[in-house]
């Protein structure tokens, strides 16, 4: 019978419904309380039905919202309601894996509900018979009918699991979160490269963590004891500001393995690192001062500074500023890489160094609000044709609001140190090199690798030969 019940109604069918249709409801909120786990939120799912058809289903999303109210419950109401254009659904019932808390129980009673079917029972927080029972006070709730312990065993293993696997994780973890940073799930970076390295042991970082990919030099094969044909002068490749570690990874699975190493962090603030949510945090000097000590860290001397130019705002003059001003001897010299196509490889002469660079994002933090997308500005900022998995990349460490606000702070902030003067690298120390479009939908172009490969091996050989490389 499809009759529309009244909203102030019980659904009688619902509750009375045979096992076999609520396990078949059951098993679509499992399916979305895998897809919670899986993006690393504590496994919930919930589906709403009305009339026998699906009429919403969401799971639960509170850390990637930074939302306390963002339980499968409370999403899938809202979804419903919206559907339906009416904030009561009197003849809907939830299907939700885990006992429902009380806040999501509140939802229930307030758009009246016909009935509630849930699986496992929360010892700690279940409104529904474990902690208390809400649905069955007299002066709260009328209307909702309750099914307890449908596929429970199911739905209490996929928490279990969740669990056992996060205290697995927090077990190894030795970088715990500062109080006063924000860290991006792991989850978020499902079309990411895989993560490389974690560090916070820097003392610098003062307990932020960093992440970094590395590809160290190796010893050319069938020589025992060889030497490394240079020294260790590294290829520390910096991410645009509006990117991070994951831009490089073409290149970096790319460039020929062996010569020197490679190293490409994430600035904190950016990508898998730690971000502050202090708002005065960004600071080239500070940025400087990190990347020097993961140098050391790694024990690598001497570096050469690879960058993307003229695309988008750039970190690196700030950076290089403050590189040379803190330990000069140390920076072996700046790749430029540019997107123009008629530029080839030159020295760049020392006075056409960068002049100073206004601001290009046409933000505020004011501007910002709940719907605020790191993805969406980029896309307004980026020129038309941009790489969409490359954008999908550039916002996937940015999943919230509050995210976004710490990048956008980064953006504004480290830049700060831009109008410095041009970079006191002798004029031999500066490259550049074009980078040719792989075509109109890869702009800004991809690095190629044998280019790279090739200009910084030319130019570890002009070092060696000509002594340039210290003061
Ligand atoms: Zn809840």
């Amino acid at each position: 019978m499809n009759s529309p019940t009244p909203a102030s109604m019980p659904s009688p069918s619902a509750a009375a419904m045979p096992d076999a249709g609520h396990a078949h409801w059951m098993r679509l909120a499992l399916a979305e309380a895998e897809q919670a786990a899986a993006e690393g939120e504590v496994p919930v799912g919930a589906v709403l039905v009305r009339d026998g058809q699906l009429l919403a289903r969401n799971h639960n999303r509170t850390r990637q919202l930074a939302d306390p109210s963002a339980h499968a419950e409370m999403l899938a109401l809202r979804e419903g309601a919206a559907q339906l254009g009416n904030h009561r659904l009197g003849d809907c019932t939830l299907y939700v894996t885990l006992e429902p808390c009380a806040m999501c129980s509140g939802a229930v009673f307030q758009a009246r509900l016909a009935c509630v079917v849930f699986g496992a029972s929360e010892p700690k927080t279940g409104a529904a018979g474990s902690v208390l029972d809400l649905f069955a006070h007299p002066g709260l709730n009328h209307h909702t009918q309750l099914v307890r312990g449908v596929l429970a065993d199911e739905c209490a293993a996929l928490l279990e699991q969740f669990f056992q696997q996060r205290r697995r994780q927090q077990a190894q973890a030795i970088q715990p979160l500062r109080d006063d940073a924000l860290r991006t799930p792991e989850a978020c970076f499902a079309p990411c490269p895989a993560a490389g390295h974690y560090t916070s042991a820097l003392p610098e970082l003062q307990g932020l963590r960093l992440h970094y990919q590395y590809l160290p030099e190796s010893l050319p094969q069938g020589l025992p004891n060889a030497q490394p044909a240079q020294p260790r002068t590294a290829l520390l490749l910096l991410h645009p500001p509006w990117h991070w570690s994951a831009w490089w990874a073409p290149l970096l699975q790319a460039l020929p393995r062996g010569a020197y190493p490679v190293l490409a962090p994430d600035l904190v603030g950016w990508g898998r690192s730690d971000k502050p949510k202090k708002s005065p945090w960004h600071d080239a000097a500070r940025h400087a001062r990190i990347l020097l000590q993961l140098l050391d860290a790694l024990g690598l001397r001497q570096f050469t500074l690879v960058s993307l130019e003229g695309a988008g705002p750039s970190l690196a003059p700030a950076l290089l500023q403050a590189l040379a001003q803190a330990e000069p001897e140390r920076l072996a010299g700046w790749l430029r890489l540019l997107p123009a196509q008629k530029m080839s490889e030159q020295k760049m002469p020392a006075q056409s160094a960068p002049a100073a660079q206004p601001p290009l994002w046409p933000i505020a933090p004011g501007r910002m609000d709940k719907r605020w997308c790191v993805a969406a500005h980029l896309r307004r900022c980026l020129p038309a044709g941009t790489d969409a998995a490359l954008l999908q990349q550039a916002a996937a460490p940015y999943p919230s609001a509050a995210h976004a606000r710490h990048w956008l702070a980064a953006q504004l902030q480290a830049p700060a140190h831009l109008a410095a003067p041009p970079i006191a690298l002798p004029p031999q120390r500066q490259w550049q090199l074009a980078l040719q479009p792989a075509g109109p939908a890869a702009w800004p172009g991809l690095p190629p690798p044998q280019a790279i490969d090739a200009a910084h091996r030319r130019w570890l050989a002009h070092n060696a030969a000509g002594g340039a490389c210290g003061q």
